[in-house]
Order: structure tokens, then C-alpha cells, then sequence
């Protein structure tokens, strides 16, 4: 079974102008792509799920390029979904309640959020995720992904140089700030929450 790059939940054109069609042709179009392709190529028939795949990869160094592509495919799509047009502020529902007995606020979790992204040296990703029945915030390297450490992702945002270079060059902050502004998907994160 060869493992497919899935559809983007929005049009190429829907974030803008936070993040432009230009970036999603490149990030989805290009990068997500290769990594797909470099999957298959890498694993031939195989009928693991990717998650499978990446549990079984994570802890073998030998195994880096099959992990490094499983988890940059899972990451990516778990990204998209992390964001929607006209997204952004502050959450409703359960994970609003949540984040402010785990944090304590929302401008506290906001606070831990953005600093993990700009934090982050070179590329990675940072998370909310739900670890032992609490949210925190935490940041991967490369293609990390808290998946493999027995966490579960509630929310992730790409801080590769390729996610936010076309629209905002070196200032990684201000894409952040923009994430959690305009873009961020709380409804993702509530399903992602109501399902852990
Ligand atoms: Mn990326």
C-alpha cells in the first residue's frame, strides 16, 4: 500500500493573507509531496500505518530516514488541520476550560506557546499536547513528534524556515504571533481533546 499525500482542508488561496498561496504551493505542494515520495520509495509495499511506521522507527538510528519521512508526512497533515481560515484567538468549549486549569490562563498558554516556537533552534515544531491528562506545551526537533514519546497531539505548528519564509523572511516570531492570531483551528484542537 503506498501511502498518499492527503488533500489540504482548505483551498491553497483560503489563509491568506497570513499565509500566502505561494507558501502552500511550496510547503504542501513541494515539500509535503517528497516527503510521501520518499516514503514509498524509502519502505516499498508496506502496510503499516504511519503511525505504526513511526513508533516502530522513532528509537533507531538506522532507521532515521524512514522515521525522519513518516513523521514529516504525519506532521504535516496534522498541521494543516491545526490552522483554518478566519482562525484564531481565544478557544471555546472544553479546551478552553482545560487550558485555563492546566495553565492557568489562555494568555499564559499563549505565553509558553510562542515561546517554544521562537525557541526552537533550527527546524522543528511546537505542540500542545495532552500528556498524562494534562495539557502542556512542548517542542520537537527536525520531525520529532510527541506521538512517539506516549504523548497526544492536541495542536502543532510548523517552525521550519519553509513554513513562514515566502510571507515573513527571517521574523519567525511575527508568523508565530500571526498563527495564534488568525490561524489556529480550537475546533481541531477540541476534537483532538474529546478523542484522547
Ligand atoms: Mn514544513
Amino acid at each position: 500500500m503506498a501511502y498518499q499525500l492527503p488533500p489540504l482542508p482548505y483551498a491553497k488561496d483560503a489563509l491568506a493573507p497570513h499565509i500566502s498561496a505561494n507558501t502552500l504551493d511550496f510547503h504542501y505542494g513541494k515539500h509535503h509531496n517528497a516527503y510521501v515520495t520518499n516514503l514509498n520509495n524509502l519502505l516499498g509495499d508496506d502496510s503499516r500505518s504511519l503511525e505504526q511506521v513511526m513508533k516502530d522507527t522513532a528509537k533507531d538510528a538506522s532507521k532515521a530516514g524512514v522515521f525522519n519521512n513518516a513523521a514529516q508526512v504525519w506532521n504535516h497533515t496534522f498541521y494543516w488541520h491545526s490552522m483554518k481560515p478566519n482562525g484564531g484567538g481565544a478557544p471555546a468549549g472544553a479546551i478552553a476550560d482545560k487550558i485555563k486549569s492546566d495553565f492557568g490562563s489562555f494568555d499564559k498558554f499563549t505565553e509558553e506557546f510562542k515561546a517554544a516556537g521562537a525557541t526552537q533552534f533550527g527546524s522543528g515544531w511546537a505542540w500542545l499536547v495532552l500528556d498524562g491528562g494534562k495539557l502542556k506545551v512542548t517542542k520537537t526537533g527536525n520531525a520529532g513528534c510527541p506521538l512517539t514519546d506516549g504523548a497526544t497531539p492536541i495542536l502543532t505548528m510548523d517552525v521550519w524556515e519553509h513554513a513562514y519564509y515566502l510571507d515573513y523572511q527571517n521574523r519567525r516570531p511575527d508568523y508565530i504571533a500571526t498563527f495564534l492570531e488568525h490561524l489556529v483551528n480550537w475546533d481541531f484542537a477540541n476534537e483532538n481533546l474529546a478523542k484522547a
